[in-house]
Parts: C-alpha cells; structure tokens; sequence
C-alpha cells in the first residue's frame, strides 16, 4: 500500500482506516471498473475481516469526497466503481457481456476548446461512453 492513499485520504478530512486505505488501493491498481461485491469477495480472499455493509459504507464516504467515483453503468453485480484519477475517463462498454474497459485517451479535448471558442461557454467537463460488442461476444454472435 502506497504512502500516497494514506495522503489523499487525508487531505480530504479522512482517517486513514485499514479499509478505507485496502478499497483505494485496490480500484486503484484496477485497470477496469470494479463492484462492491468483487472488492468485497477479494478482501476475503486476502484474510481481511469485513462484511459487505462496511465495503458499500466505504464506499460511500469515498465517492462523497471525490477521492472514488461510481459510474451510471451498472454491472450484474450492482454498481461499479473507480479510483477517481485526476484525468477523467471514458469506458468502451460491452453491450453482450457487460464487460467494461477504461479508456485513458480522450478525444474530446481539442474539441472541448473550439466549442468553448465557438459558443462562448466555460466548458466544465463532459461525459461520453462508447458501446459495442467485445471480441468475445462477436464470436459467440457468429458462431450462433
Ligand atoms: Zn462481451
Ligand atoms: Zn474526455
């Protein structure tokens, strides 16, 4: 566990708990959106003693202070959530599987700008997600 976590727990007014620090950690070393329940799963698995009214309670205060963020896709194992890095990002959504991956390249920066340039607006942010079917998906389709 990084120094950092314990860091940016506290610079948004949070004690650094055991769980708190573990649930940071682990959306952050996670290359795709995770559930309460498969981060609730994987610290059973590493001997952590939690239940799961304490993983969505952590949950909850994190997304609060902007430190995690949950997404308005919903998984089959209820919400998903991700470290909220300062770079936003955009997710590429299987429409078959659910599967989600994050994407860290934005195509809407340039953009974001003329249309500022354009309207006269103060561009605060936007959101954009991208559906499709995954390879796996699109073999199953075919062969189907
Ligand atoms: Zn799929
Ligand atoms: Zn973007």
């Amino acid at each position: 566990m990084s120094d950092n976590i314990s860091e940016e727990l506290k610079k948004r007014g949070l004690k650094n708990t055991k769980h708190r620090a573990e649930i940071l950690d682990m959306l952050k070393r996670s290359d795709q959106p995770v559930s309460a329940e498969q981060l609730f799963k994987d610290m059973l698995d590493r001997n952590i003693n939690v239940n799961f009214s304490t993983v969505y309670r952590t949950l909850d205060t994190l997304c609060e202070k902007d430190l995690v963020s949950k997404l308005t896709i919903e998984s089959e194992g209820g919400a998903l959530y991700e470290f909220n890095s300062t770079m936003h990002k955009h997710h590429l959504i299987c429409l078959g599987c659910r599967k989600i991956i994050s994407l860290d390249y934005c195509p809407l920066g340039n953009y974001e700008q003329t249309l500022a340039e354009k309207t006269d607006y103060l561009i605060a942010g936007h959101k954009l997600d991208i559906y499709g079917y995954c390879p796996e998906c699109r073999k199953t389709a075919h062969e189907g």
